[in-house]
C-alpha cells in the first residue's frame, strides 16, 4: 500500500530571508508525518519531501498561501514509506553547486513533455540531445539517443560546456537538454546560451514530469534520484534493463554504496554479487577494517551515519557521507 507521497518541486524566487525560511519549515513540519530534504537559497528552493498522504495536501497549501510560492509545480508520487530518514531544512548558498552564477532570465526555452516527444522525434542531425546529469546517473537510464557526458559532479558542467561550443558551432546547433526535475537544466541552459548557444530547450519539470506525462515513450531503463529509493521506473509502463553489475555483468540496476567506509564507491550490483561481496564494491574492499555490516535486501538504500546501525558503539562518530557517489 502506498500510503506517503513524493514530492519534488523547485522555485526560483527572491527569498530576502532564507533563515527566517528555514524556522517556519521547521514550525510548520514539526506537527506532519514528513522526511525531507529541503534547500533554500536567496534566490528560491529545491525540495524532495514525503509525507503521509493527508500530510502532503496540508504542507501544500500551506506553501502555496505565501504569494511567492503559489505559483510551484508540485511533481507527485506515491510511495510505500519515508524516501529520507529525517527532516532536514537547511540554508544553501546556491541551489545548484557551480563555482560560477550564469544569469537564470536567460536560460533556454522551457518545453513541455508533449512537445518534448515530438522534438525527440523530429531531431535531426543538427539537434544534440544531452543529458546534463551525473555518469551514474544517466548509467541506468536515459533517453534515446542522448549524449551521456561523463561528468561526475555538478561542478565539472561548465568545463563540458566550453568544450561543446568548441566541438560544435554554437550558432548552428540546436540544444535540447534534460534532467531528474529540472532545476538543473534552469542553470546549465543558461551556461550554454553564455558560451554562444542560441538555440536552447530545456525539458519542463525534468524527466520525473516526462513520465507522468508521457509514460517510457523514448525513455530506457530507470530514472536515479537522490533519495532512499536510489532509482524509480519513471512510469508504469513496461522498462529495460539498460545497466549491468559491474562484478559479473549481468542486468541489473540496484545501486550500493561500497560497505567499505573509506572508499564508499556507488556502484552497480546484482544481489548475488553484493552478497557474495557482503556490500563492497570489490574484493580488495571486503578486507578493510572499516566495514559496515551487509543487509540483504532487494532495494538496497544509501548508507546512513554510523550510528544508525547500533553495532560498532565507538564509531558513533564517523561521519559517513549520505549517499555519496565515493568522489
Ligand atoms: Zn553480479
Ligand atoms: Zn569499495
Amino acid at each position: 500500500m502506498d500510503k506517503y507521497r513524493v514530492l519534488a518541486f523547485y522555485c526560483y524566487v527572491n527569498i530576502e530571508n532564507p533563515e527566517l525560511e528555514v524556522k517556519k519549515h521547521h514550525e510548520f513540519l514539526k506537527n506532519l508525518d514528513v522526511c525531507a530534504r529541503v534547500y533554500i537559497a536567496s534566490n528560491g528552493m529545491n525540495a524532495q519531501m514525503s509525507f503521509l498522504e493527508g500530510d502532503a495536501q496540508l504542507y501544500m497549501d500551506w506553501l502555496r498561501k505565501d504569494h511567492r510560492f503559489a505559483g510551484i509545480h508540485f511533481k507527485i508520487d506515491p510511495y510505500h514509506e519515508h524516501i529520507y530518514p529525517r527532516v532536514t531544512v537547511k540554508v544553501r548558498s546556491q541551489l545548484v553547486a557551480l563555482d560560477c552564477m550564469p544569469d537564470l532570465n536567460k536560460g533556454g526555452a522551457h518545453v513541455s513533455p508533449g512537445e518534448w516527444k515530438k522534438m525527440l522525434e523530429e531531431r535531426d542531425e543538427n539537434t544534440i540531445l544531452i543529458d546534463v546529469r551525473n555518469d551514474y546517473e544517466s548509467e541506468i537510464g536515459y533517453f534515446e539517443g542522448a549524449e551521456r557526458p561523463p561528468l561526475k559532479t555538478f561542478r565539472e558542467f561548465p568545463d563540458y560546456a566550453e568544450a561543446l561550443s568548441k566541438k560544435k558551432d554554437p550558432k548552428k546547433t540546436k540544444v535540447m537538454m534534460y534532467c531528474t526535475g529540472g532545476i538543473r537544466c534552469e542553470t546549465y541552459s543558461a551556461l550554454l546560451k553564455e558560451k554562444g548557444f542560441e538555440d536552447v530547450y530545456q525539458l519542463n519539470g525534468g524527466v520525473i514530469n516526462y513520465g507522468h506525462k508521457m509514460g517510457n515513450k523514448h525513455w530506457k531503463g530507470k530514472l536515479f534520484v537522490f533519495d532512499d529509493r536510489l532509482s524509480v521506473p519513471i512510469s508504469e509502463d513496461e522498462h529495460e534493463l539498460v545497466s549491468h553489475c559491474q562484478v559479473c555483468q549481468t542486468p541489473s540496476d540496484s545501486y550500493y554504496n561500497c560497505a567499505n567506509m573509506d572508499c564508499n564507491e556507488l556502484f552497480l550490483s546484482c544481489l548475488d554479487c553484493a552478497e557474495k561481496l557482503q556490500g563492497c564494491c570489490s574484493e580488495k574492499c571486503t578486507h578493510a577494517t572499516r566495514r559496515r555490516p551487509f543487509e540483504k535486501t532487494d532495494r538496497p538504500k544509501p548508507f546512513r551515519k554510523w550510528y544508525h546501525y547500533g553495532k560498532n558503539k565507538e564509531m558513533k562518530e564517523e561521519h559517513v557521507e549520505y549517499c555519496s557517489t565515493g568522489k
